[in-house]
């Protein structure tokens, strides 16, 4: 009985930060594609995405999706890393009210919901003051 295991093994490239690098012009893509919207190319390497940022957007959710209903108002952010690459977060361990664009943060891989009677944990990256 090593489901836990099985889970952790089975977690998508997404929730690890791989990233896809067009070996034609350079674009990083995240979540990674098959075809580049860029220059269409199919030839891709994996690339692991650095784990800090900052934030260039976010808004306060005041009323949450299902499953997230424990949790309002909750910042959601777009981060953007070094590599200028962006991506949507939650932001959390902040004071909503400290929030601020270009703050520094961090992304750290944190349980996002129980998925109803099932009990199986989802599982991705928040992120929090760097
Ligand atoms: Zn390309």
């Amino acid at each position: 009985m090593n489901t836990s295991a099985r889970y952790w093994r089975e977690i998508p490239q997404r929730y690890r930060l791989e990233a896809g690098k067009c070996r034609k012009c350079g674009k990083i893509l995240y979540p990674p594609r098959l075809v580049c919207p860029d220059c269409k190319g199919r030839d891709f390497e994996t690339v692991i995405l650095p784990d800090e940022g900052k934030v260039v957007s976010y808004t306060i959710i005041a009323v949450g999706p299902t499953g997230f209903t424990d949790e309002t108002p909750y910042a959601l952010g777009i981060i953007e890393l070094p590599n200028g690459v962006r991506l949507m977060s939650q932001i959390v361990d902040v004071d909503l009210d400290k929030l601020s664009v270009g703050m520094p943060v961090r992304l750290e891989f944190r349980r996002l919901q129980e998925a109803g009677k099932s009990g199986i944990l989802q599982y991705g990256h928040k992120c929090v003051p760097a």
